[in-house]
């Protein structure tokens, strides 16, 4: 008989002191809730045994399948700007390692699997709003082009978990290239435990960095430019949709790129760069617009962390580490401008990304001002000049109002320099402006359904998710922004 996985874990192979084996807790009852096909195909898994008994009983953390090796790992991390020397997964657990058909190698972790090492007061278990939450935004994120951390599947456990009130307990089975975090290396920093935050960097490069990207390094030069420029590729990403992770802690910060950890995250409606969905960011620390900034601060703490094991020479290790984090706003700087001129109809040769310059920054600027001043709906905005660039620009004058003339008619002047047919163009804008995000109150009405036993909202909302930059005219009720009475108060909280 074939295994259910054919795991080949590494991290498990570390030493000791870098996690804790740990099995799952089982649980009462398991019902297998989703499972995500598209992503079996992609790891060379076969759904039909994952939906079978041995499947499930996986899934749930029943049952340890040949060739796991269950583990919690040991990280540390800045949480809102204050430093915990040890967090570590207290209810995620590192089922081992695959390689995906597609030749990378993954990371099975299930949330919300019982107490660890880790769990401190907590319980170890996650319940199914959070659970469900994560899945639909993080594989809309997927299908968005947003690097990100997958789900493969939900699990109801049969048990209350315990919060407020009694909810429904469940299990998600994250998918990611990594889990390890700028607090991983922050755990052996604060250890001043050089020979792990050597090995840990040793095993970062080996599994992560390209050979061409390593030229010339040493690990720990080439771990930091590879976090640099994942991490400011990742947040242009997210400011380019609208994303607000709302939890932006080291621990959070992934070495590999994605997003990962989906508490209170949300997408923006109206554009305001002030805006925050946490209710635990009372300080608007990791509002939208303070997103790169916030990036940059924990590309900085690993460049911290790593300076034992960047020089000898202390002066050289910091320059380097100064090195690390200036890359990331120039790499930022550029992906974000990309990111936006893409938006507006502008494809600039990388060797041109200089030219005009200022002139573009003052044109996205005069579009985002007239937007924040009008309230204008991020998403049906930018989706809307892609229409007026084919003639129909109703929408983009009601979202700028008065100012709308002045600048239509600097983008014509601007569009003119960079000539292609309108078809053209727009079918690229439609590309990179989605039609579709998963909005807060469609989330939110979708697992208020779901958690009292219907998931037929969520379904239809997961499926039109599934093709953000398509036209969908049956689903364009799923295109509006909230209604005064709509807009979510409290967005879950992820635990
Ligand atoms: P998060 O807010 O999910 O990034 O988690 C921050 C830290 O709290 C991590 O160390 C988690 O493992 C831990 N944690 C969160 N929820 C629980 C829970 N229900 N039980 C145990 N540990 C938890
Ligand atoms: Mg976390």
């Amino acid at each position: 008989m074939s295994a259910l996985v054919p795991f080949d874990n590494s991290y498990a192979a570390l030493p000791a002191r870098f996690s804790a084996r740990q099995d799952p807790t089982p649980v009462r009852a398991p019902t297998l809730l989703k499972l995500n096909e598209g992503l079996c195909e992609q790891l060379g898994l076969d759904p039909a045994a994952l939906r079978g008994d041995e499947g499930v009983a996986m899934l749930a953390g029943n049952a340890v399948p040949d060739g796991a090796a269950p583990l919690a790992m040991a990280y540390a991390g800045h949480q809102f700007g204050h430093f915990v020397p040890q967090l570590g997964d207290g209810r995620a657990i590192l089922l081992g390692e695959l390689i995906g058909a597609d030749g990378v190698r993954y990371d099975l972790h299930l949330k919300g699997a019982g107490r660890t090492k880790f769990s401190r007061g907590g319980d170890g278990r996650a319940w199914l709003g959070p659970v469900l939450r994560e899945y639909l935004v993080a594989e809309a994120m997927h299908a968005l082009g947003v690097p990100t951390t997958r789900a493969l599947a939900a699990v109801a456990t049969g048990e209350p978990v315990l919060r407020e009130s009694a909810l429904p307990g469940a299990v998600l089975t994250r998918v990611g290239q990594s889990h390890v975090r700028v607090g991983t290396f922050q755990y052996f920093a604060a250890r001043e435990d050089e020979e792990a935050l050597a090995a840990l960097t040793a095993y970062v490069v080996e599994r992560h960095v390209p050979a061409e990207a390593r030229d010339g390094k040493s690990p720990a030069e080439a771990l930091l430019d590879h976090v640099a420029a994942g991490q400011a590729a990742l947040v242009a990403a997210w400011m380019g949709v609208g994303f607000i992770h709302g939890v932006m802690n080291t621990d959070n910060t992934q070495v590999a790129g994605e997003t990962i950890d989906y508490g209170p995250c949300a997408f923006m409606d109206h554009y305001d760069p002030a805006t925050v969905f946490s209710s635990i960011d009372r300080q608007g620390r990791y509002a939208y617009g303070n997103q790169p900034a916030i990036a940059q601060w924990n590309v900085a703490r690993l460049a911290e962390a790593l300076i034992p094991v960047l020089d000898d020479k202390d002066d050289i290790a910091l320059d380097k580490a100064k090195a690390g984090v200036d890359r990331f706003a120039d790499l930022f700087n550029r992906a974000y401008l990309t990111r936006f001129r893409e938006k507006v109809g502008l494809w600039v040769p990388a060797d041109d990304h200089a030219a005009r310059l200022d002139e573009d920054k003052d044109l996205l600027t005069g579009l985002l001002d007239g937007m924040a001043d009008h309230r204008a709906d991020f998403t049906n905005t930018f989706r809307a000049l892609g229409r007026a660039v084919t003639g129909d620009e109703t929408e983009v004058r009601a979202a700028l109002g008065a100012g709308a003339d002045a600048w239509l008619a600097r983008w014509r002047q601007r569009l003119a320099q960079d000539p292609r047919p309108d078809d053209e163009r727009r079918g690229l804008m439609d590309q990179v402006n989605p039609a579709f995000i998963p909005r807060n109150h469609q989330v939110e009405a979708a697992l208020d359904d779901a958690v009292a036993g219907d998931l037929g909202r969520f379904d239809r909302l997961f499926d039109t998710l599934r093709r953000p930059y398509d036209d969908q005219p049956d689903q364009v009720l799923l295109q509006a922004p909230p209604t005064p009475d709509q807009v979510v108060r409290a967005t879950f909280c992820g635990t």
